[in-house]
């Protein structure tokens, strides 16, 4: 079983200028693409050449879990965008958020200062346990919550490679206009 580069739910140029079409070229069309070619060079005759990504994620390790995990993460990034997102979470997650951060704002303040503060590459998240309590949390590299039995909700890829070509060393800069164009209606769903 070979493991596809998902289509992108807009054009290239539709996030700008919140990350633009260059970005995307790179950050989609290369780096993506290349962790989905990687892998599937890596699957024929490993233990997971009939695993599905979530079981990859999950359970491998060196570069089958690497290449695997920054597919999946990849994919559930590019997803959460829209050029006409929802702009507030609503109902069940509006609660959980009020109840868990204090307010939309105060979460937003909390994720955009963990995700500034992770040294090297890597990527933050807002994710929700077994008892429905939110947290944020950063991984480094390829690290995924969903092998510590998280469900994440939402990510920031805070890999330069993310970033640099609108915002070069500004993270913050990029962390606080990346709420322009997160679809709250994605994030909700995923609860
Ligand atoms: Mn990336």
């Amino acid at each position: 079983m070979s493991i596809e580069l998902p289509a992108l739910p807009y054009a290239k140029d539709a996030l700008e200028p919140v990350i633009s079409a260059k970005t995307l070229e790179f950050h989609y069309g290369k780096h993506h693409q290349s962790y989905v070619d990687k892998l599937n060079k890596l699957l024929p005759g490993s233990d997971f050449v009939n695993a599905d990504l979530e079981t990859i994620v999950k359970k491998a390790k060196g570069g089958i879990f690497n290449n695997g995990a920054q597919v999946w993460n990849h994919t559930f990034y590019f997803t959460s965008f829209s050029p006409d997102p929802k702009e507030e979470p609503e109902g069940k997650l509006r609660a959980l958020i009020d109840r868990d951060f204090g307010s939309l704002d105060q979460f937003k303040g909390a994720f955009e200062k963990d995700a500034a503060a992770l040294f090297g590459s890597g990527w933050a998240w807002l994710v929700i346990d077994e008892a429905e309590k939110l947290s944020i949390i950063t991984t480094s590299n390829a690290d995924n919550p969903i092998r510590d039995g998280l469900k994440p909700l939402l990510t920031a890829d805070v890999w330069e490679h993310a970033y640099y070509l609108d915002y070069q060393n500004r993270r913050p800069e990029y962390l606080g206009n990346f709420w322009k164009v997160l679809d709250w209606q994605v994030v909700e769903e995923r609860i």
